[in-house]
């Protein structure tokens, strides 16, 4: 069963797209299933440098 809400991301890699495009692919930490997240330049670049 899937979480259709946007939840809390474990195990987050920021990926980068065919197109080019910055995608955050994580675990939600309630159910596991596996999520992604479309995320803007400055969004990937500022998770980036959190690690
Ligand atoms: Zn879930």
């Amino acid at each position: 069963m899937k979480c259709k809400e946007q939840r809390e991301m474990k195990d987050m890699q920021i990926v980068i797209t065919a197109r080019g495009g910055y995608m955050a692919k994580g675990k939600c930490v309630k159910c596991g299933c596996g999520m992604c997240k479309i995320l803007s330049k400055d969004q990937a670049e500022a998770l980036k440098k959190k690690k």
